[in-house]
């Protein structure tokens, strides 16, 4: 078995068959997964992370593929991470989309893998940032972060990413639906694919409209791109939205700033993450059945009970008995 140093060193090398074991461990979110996104962790920081979002069906995987070949050309190591907070299954239909993705797949310069939910989001969001910290420390410079669904789970996927891109496409009654996720507020960049359509110039208007009301104080000004994605037309003009993006966080100070967001964010994941896995462990314990009794007969209050399966550690087996 290889250790987590030579793993990692590995992973620093570009080594794709390591790195596609390093994103195993972290998506299987094991003890090693976790050691070595914290020892590789600081080795990063220097990748432009770029999360695209949008309805299914207007065109982000066309777009993520038409944009890849873009940053190929112009020099950047491309990492593409599909994450489907929808999907229970690793793989399956996104997947599929990736057949497409063929013509780079023997190109050491582009490196694409997906991750999905396993039916827990906070895992995640939580294997999504390790995935991150994975290809950045493997040089990377520029990681696509692919998101499908919409809703709540997106925008947290999303606070991940300096840049976010919105894609919507006419015809789609795209409006609405970005209005519903709150999509408009996450969009730094909002690309109107499918200009091939009729009422592609609708949607950019109504885009206009709604990003002129709530755009008082903002000092970027989102640009909209039109692109027909299928034909790679517009996309080195979102290839350039994306490096003016970057040019102005770095200005203000804000893309070493997002380094902070990304890990005050992580923290609070994890920590979420640990009191769910106390509790269920908690619940396989006959002393849960003791203690749910004895709140409700007033012999214990709820949150001597929640005190308790916080401060368990794994190591202290009948840390849950003490209250009893
Ligand atoms: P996703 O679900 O957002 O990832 O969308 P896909 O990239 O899978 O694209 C959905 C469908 O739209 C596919 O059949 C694409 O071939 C098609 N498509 C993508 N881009 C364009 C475009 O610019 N114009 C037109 N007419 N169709 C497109």
């Amino acid at each position: 078995m290889i250790s987590v140093a030579q793993l990692a060193e590995k992973i620093q090398a570009g080594d794709k068959r390591a790195i596609a074991r390093g994103l195993t461990w972290v998506e299987k979110a094991t003890p090693e997964g976790r050691e070595l996104v914290r020892s590789i962790f600081a080795k990063g920081g220097q990748a432009h992370v770029i999360g695209i979002t949008g309805a299914p069906g207007v065109g982000k995987s066309t777009l993520v593929n038409a944009l890849t070949l873009t940053l190929r050309a112009r020099g950047h190591r491309v990492g593409i991470l599909a994450v489907d907070p929808s999907s229970p299954f690793s793989g399956g239909a996104i997947l599929g989309d990736r057949i497409r993705m063929q013509e780079s797949v023997m190109d050491p310069g582009v490196f694409m893998r997906s991750l999905a939910s396993r039916g827990h989001l906070g895992g995640l969001s939580r294997a999504t940032f390790g995935a991150l910290a994975v290809l950045d420390a493997a040089g990377f410079d520029k990681i696509l972060i692919e998101t499908v669904g919409a809703g709540q789970s997106e925008v947290e996927i999303m606070q991940l990413a300096h840049t976010t891109l919105v894609v919507l496409a006419p015809g789609l009654g795209d409006d609405i639906q970005a209005i519903k996720a709150g999509i408009l507020e996450i969009g730094q960049i909002f690309v109107v694919n499918k200009a091939d359509r009729d009422g592609a110039d609708h949607t950019v208007r109504q885009l206009k409209t709604m990003l002129t009301l709530g755009s008082e104080t903002l000092d970027w000004v989102p640009p909209i791109v039109k692109t027909v994605a299928e034909k790679s037309e517009g996309i080195g003009e979102v290839a350039d939205a994306i490096e003016q993006h970057r040019t102005f966080l770095f200005q203000r100070g804000l893309f070493q700033d997002r380094r902070l967001v990304q890990t005050e964010h992580m923290i609070e994941q994890s920590l979420a993450d640990e009191v769910a896995r106390r509790l269920a462990d908690a619940r396989q314990r006959p002393v849960w059945r003791q203690w749910i009794e004895a709140v409700s007969h007033g012999e214990l209050d709820a949150s001597q009970v929640a005190l308790a399966i916080i401060e368990t550690r794994e190591e202290d087996s009948d840390g849950l008995k003490h209250l009893k």
